[in-house]
């Protein structure tokens, strides 16, 4: 990078470029994943921000010496979205930039804040990963989580969004957060959230068998309105640890089941933990898709299967993981061994982010290579 550049970040800001540290910002959990690991570059610098006014001037020097940025919360994103694609960038790490006040209805938080310094149990939903993420990197990075089923994804209950760009602050609110919200950080350093807040009671969770697909899946749709309603086969349970399990398993979190009481933060670990842990404990392969609730009748049983029932945008929906073989159910595609923001992101949001990159970041400064926003 412009060495002009790297030495006015030096003399302002934090900054580190001996070896390790460009190795340990150069890696994110997206390397379990062979395709993304091989797309992995080190950066020139790793820069540390605590203040907004820091972002501020950083975007300044950003916007001047067209120097390319990596946003960073925790890396604990499995999609390769805190790597460097080219050396000529500085990953930017915004964990520090902490504090976040609350009210009866909403959270409004910094980026590096955690989702255990707030309460884990005020937020509508909650990633698997939250004893580790960040709230900037689940707003920029996340989508689905413990709850997303009863009260959408994460662009469903981010009030407000405030961007920094090449191009200057944006303040967002309404619909219009849709075009940063899981964009990855290829629209802007997010310095500040507002998020719905909710009041939860006890939750109790309840693992019933069943030998049919079909009788899972009505009982599934039964509670539409848990938490977490999880369809699995016996192999991924099985695999999970479980020995006396039905051909399919239906685990349902909810307020007021007849289930047994668990601990909030054990209940968390029970949504898509089961694809994390099972994937690095016997190294299969993996892949997922966003099935219609009608396809959940094709699902194979020569696989480990894992279906969460979520809601986005108000529909309901199967994200599904499929490990150790290739499944031929088409469904929307969320790619796991791919960094770009194009591959997991519906029509009408993907749309909104390319809008506001084309106006806001034209020269893909930010996270580049990871969004496609230019025609041909
Ligand atoms: C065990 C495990 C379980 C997981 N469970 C879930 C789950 O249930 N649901 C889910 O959605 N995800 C899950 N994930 C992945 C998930 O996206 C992250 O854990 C979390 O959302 C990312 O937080 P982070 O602070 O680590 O962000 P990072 O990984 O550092 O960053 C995520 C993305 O956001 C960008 N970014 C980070 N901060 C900012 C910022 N301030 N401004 C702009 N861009 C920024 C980064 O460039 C990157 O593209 C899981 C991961 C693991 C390892």
């Amino acid at each position: 990078m412009d060495g002009k550049a790297l030495e006015l970040l030096k003399k302002e800001f934090n900054v580190k470029d001996d070896p390790e540290t460009l190795h340990k910002f150069s890696v994110d959990y997206g390397i379990m994943s062979p395709v993304i690991e091989k797309k992995r570059k080190l950066p020139s610098a790793v820069v540390f921000l605590r203040r907004e006014d820091e972002v501020e001037r950083l975007m300044e020097i950003v916007s001047d010496f067209k120097v390319r940025v990596v946003e960073r919360g925790k890396g604990t994103n499995t999609l390769g979205g805190a790597i460097p694609l080219t050396e000529e960038s500085i990953v930017v790490d915004l964990s520090g930039m902490k504090g976040f006040s609350i009210n009866k209805q909403e959270i409004v938080s910094s980026p590096g804040t955690q989702f255990e310094e707030v309460g884990v149990e005020e937020f509508p939903l909650v990633p698997t990963s939250f004893y580790m993420a960040t709230i900037g990197g689940f707003v920029s990075g996340g989508s689905l989580g413990l709850g997303s089923l009863r009260n959408g994804a994460v662009w469903d209950n981010v009030k407000e969004v405030t961007v920094y760009t090449p191009r200057g602050k944006v303040s967002l609110s309404g619909d219009d957060v849709k075009s940063v919200v899981q964009a990855g950080g290829t629209n802007g350093v997010v310095t500040r959230v507002k998020i719905r807040r909710i009041r939860r009671g006890k939750l109790g969770v309840k693992r019933t068998p069943f030998n049919s697909i079909d009788k899972a899946i009505d009982f599934a749709l039964d509670h539409e309105d848990a938490e977490l309603v999880s369809i699995r086969n016996d192999k991924m349970m099985r695999a999970m640890g479980y020995e006396s399990v039905g051909k399919w398993n239906v685990i349902v979190g909810e307020e007021e089941g007849d289930g047994e009481e668990v601990p909030f933060r054990e209940l968390i670990t029970n949504f898509a933990g089961a694809y994390y842990t099972v994937v690095n404990k016997l190294k299969v392969k993996y892949s997922s898709v966003d099935l219609p609730l009608y396809k959940l009748y094709e699902l194979p049983s020569n696989c480990m299967v894992d279906a969460e029932l979520s809601r986005s945008q108000g529909i309901m929906f199967s994200h599904t993981y499929f490990l150790d073989c290739d499944p031929s159910l088409n469904g929307y595609k969320f790619d796991l061994h791919s960094v770009l923001i194009n591959d997991r992101v519906e029509s009408n949001r993907l749309s909104m982010m390319i809008n506001f990159k084309r106006n806001y970041d034209p020269e893909d400064l930010m996270n580049p290579g990871k969004l496609i926003f230019q025609d041909g």
